[in-house]
């Protein structure tokens, strides 16, 4: 059993959780984030933010994948600060919903100044409602960037044992064990954080709060990055109780703070029915026969 606790499945195919569901996947987080082109109107954020906890947890069910997401106002459209207003209005009617298991993904992309206050802000939100919170750190300037994305936390008084840093580095991974934050790693495909370097990482620092995410979304990323990941640390002589610790159990652990997230959920589920409808609307398509497996054994 793994969990991928950072995937934005809004942009993904069916034919994505149906590998996913096959290589193991039983639960997921997606963050709320940016649709690679910036949104003009509040309603949109609302109907983003509907759709997380609606249509695509539906979804996600019918192929035998429990969803879960966080909700928040990401970095890049906080430099719009009208609209950026205008959606924190609708972020408290949203984070209390079924399914909502933090308030994410939030932080700094250029480190402006109207990042720094919706990132402030948010965090508060976080606090008040007492939900863990899910940080982007930028991809530019990301040491410093990830330094500072933890000293707000620190400043507006969270637990740093309820803020999950993510898309962290060999360069960033010592100063967010070391202040007691949780330590996220997206593998990408080819890039950055390939998962031969994931191994290293958990071979040299262990699998205390470091988890395993693929980040996948509408650029080139790959959902299947935490199956993968387990594979090649297994490969590698990494211990089963390690790799099960970074890809399934540490995952589990911090979202569950969210009184949201129960192992329970997905162990002993119901199967799938896609005989279920979600709005009238189904995931099958003209002749398809329903898949009905109520006998899934976990
Ligand atoms: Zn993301």
């Amino acid at each position: 059993m793994l969990i991928d606790p950072h995937i934005h499945m809004t942009s993904r195919t069916t034919d994505d959780y149906q590998a996913m569901a096959k290589a193991g996947i039983v639960a997921i987080v997606e963050p709320a984030f940016w649709l690679g082109q910036p949104r003009t109107e509040a309603g949109s954020f609302k109907d983003y933010f509907s759709s997380l906890i609606g249509w695509e947890r539906f979804r996600s069910s019918q192929f035998g994948i429990r969803h879960y997401c966080t909700i928040g106002l990401n970095s890049k459209e906080a430099n719009n600060v009208a609209l950026a207003e205008k959606v924190m209005e609708l972020l408290p009617l949203f984070v209390c919903k079924e399914g909502v298991v933090g308030v994410g993904e939030i932080g700094y992309d250029d480190q402006t100044e109207a990042e720094d206050r919706f990132y402030r802000e948010q965090l508060e939100l976080a606090k008040e409602v007492n939900l863990p919170v899910q940080v982007h750190t930028p991809h530019r300037d990301k040491k410093q960037g990830t330094i500072k994305s933890m000293e707000v936390c620190l400043e507006h008084g969270l637990d740093p044992d309820t803020v999950l840093i993510d898309h962290n580095n060999e360069e960033t991974v010592e100063d967010v064990l070391n202040r007691g934050f949780w330590a996220a790693f997206t593998i990408y495909p080819s890039s950055k954080m390939g998962n031969e370097r994931m191994v290293e990482i958990v071979r040299k620092y262990g699998s205390d709060k470091i988890i395993v995410n693929s980040s996948a979304d509408w650029g080139i990323s790959d959902p299947l990055s935490v199956p993968k990941t387990a594979a090649l640390m297994k490969e590698k002589g990494i211990a089963e109780a390690d790799i099960k610790k970074v890809c399934y159990s540490n995952a589990l652990e911090f979202f569950s703070k969210s009184g949201q997230m129960k192992e329970e959920h997905w162990l002993g589920s119901s199967g799938i029915d896609q005989t279920q409808l979600f709005s009238g609307n189904s995931v099958l398509r003209g002749g398809q026969s329903p898949a009905v497996d109520k006998n899934i054994i976990r």
